[in-house]
């Protein structure tokens, strides 16, 4: 995961032009991707797909001559979506179109126009307080095709039902690590494990750029959204912060519950946060008309640290062993969404005699054994239909995993019948 992020760090990514496309390749390389390009102009919900942004060099010269930002150096340097221009401006001409930050002076802010036609430079807010008066040179070459188009891409896993979980990840932010490359590395690796595994569900995973990326998806794929019974928004997955969960706008749904459940036994520190319309593509794939069961799995949230949107966030930031356990988390993630069953007791009137099917201790036996026959117990009391195997492990305190060995036994002998993913 950290080689790929190695890999796709200097994709100059916006949200849309050649820097998403090379990303989108390089994923292509691991996983069987589909990309879709949508035309600049496209209606998409409330929106219209914008020109397709391109760089071929920008940057800002001094009297002197000295380039004091160069897109070609870090494309931070330059604002996203920024118009071209070839001009001399007088620095304090120069004064809105430049952006710094004061209070972290070594750091180079990430700015983007996408929607406002303007243009602007970025800079270390140390470099910004010794520009010299005078004329600097301004070049800013890029294009803004109305003829081009959007680029994502899509995977999609199928499994023995159509309904699916979608796993999301945006792609429109360049050279930064934690916001977006360890989104984009931990889904792709993600992606190739779920792959190679038996699946109950379909699995859908979208690498999009952010909001009008997934609102492009949402517009084009209307029906495809009914069916999510579980989803997830992967970003900042990198950092060296415990896990902050942001739960669906529902609230109490699926994927909220396995999330909960997941990360109290992940060994990390853990934060569980409301739903708010303010963040991720969350916020589109939860917008009330779709209301999808999707959460947001990050480490540090959005703003939460220094680094955020700015230069600090590189490769440094972010670590391979930060991304491993995000990885595990989320394959552990998967094994609940694929196990998580309801059943339904057979002989439901007085306890069913274990011991004649022998499933109960005959002498009394060891400590493990104890807690299997708890499992038995939990599973034939909790088991009305309704009960899933994560509502007994949650109401018993037993781990997941003995209760589902204990309800695999329990329907071998006949005094379980599965009816159904937890998820209806
Ligand atoms: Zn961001």
């Amino acid at each position: 995961m950290y080689d790929l992020a190695r890999t796709l760090r200097d994709a100059p990514r916006s949200i849309t032009g050649t820097g998403v496309r090379a990303t989108l390749s390089s994923i292509s390389d691991h996983l069987p991707l589909r990309v879709h390009e949508v035309p600049s102009g496209t209606p998409v919900l409330d929106w219209t797909v914008p020109p397709e942004w391109n760089v071929k060099e920008a940057w800002l010269a001094a009297p002197d001559g000295t380039r004091v930002a160069d897109w070609s150096r870090n494309p931070l340097h330059l604002m996203g979506y920024s118009t071209p221009i070839r001009a001399r401006v007088d620095l304090k001409d120069l004064a809105p179109h430049l952006y710094s930050l004061p209070d972290r002076p070594t750091l180079i802010p990430y700015r983007t126009s996408y929607y406002v036609r303007t243009w602007g430079f970025c800079l270390s807010d140390e470099v910004r307080r010794t520009l010299p008066d005078g004329e600097y040179e301004v070049c800013v070459d890029a294009t803004l095709d109305d003829a081009g188009s959007l680029s994502y891409g899509e995977v999609f896993f199928p499994g023995s039902v159509d309904e699916q979980v979608l796993i999301s990840t945006h792609v429109c932010h360049p050279v930064m690590a934690n916001d977006n490359l360890s989104g984009i590395v931990v889904a792709t690796a993600l992606g190739g494990w779920i792959c190679q595994q038996p699946r109950h569900w379909s699995y859908r995973i979208l690498f999009v750029p952010g909001t009008i990326g997934s609102i492009t998806w949402l517009a084009r794929n209307r029906q495809a959204s009914a069916g999510i019974r579980a989803g997830l928004v992967l970003t900042g997955l990198g950092d060296r912060a415990g896990f902050t969960y942001k739960r669906s706008r529902r609230g109490a749904s699926w994927t909220d519950r396995v999330m909960e459940h997941v990360l109290s036994e992940a060994g990390e520190e853990t934060r569980i946060v409301d739903f708010s319309p303010y963040g991720y593509d969350e916020r589109q794939y939860c917008s009330p008309g779709f209301d999808l069961p999707i959460g947001r799995l990050t480490r540090s949230s959005h703003g939460e640290y220094a680094e955020y949107h700015t230069s600090g966030d590189d490769l440094d930031f972010i670590t391979p062993y930060q991304l491993e356990g995000s990885l595990s988390v989320l394959r552990r993630v998967v094994e609940i969404f694929e196990t998580d069953r309801r059943y339904v007791n057979t002989h439901p009137f007085g306890e069913p005699n274990l011991g004649r099917r022998g499933l109960y201790r005959q002498v009394g036996g060891a400590v493990d054994q104890r807690s299997v026959e708890l499992g038995y117990l939990w599973m034939l009391s909790q088991s009305d239909g309704d009960h899933s195997l994560l509502d007994v492990a949650r109401r018993s305190g037993l781990a997941y995993d003995a209760l589902r060995s204990a309800s695999l036994a329990l329907v071998e002998a006949g005094l379980l019948t599965d009816v159904g993913s937890a998820a209806r």
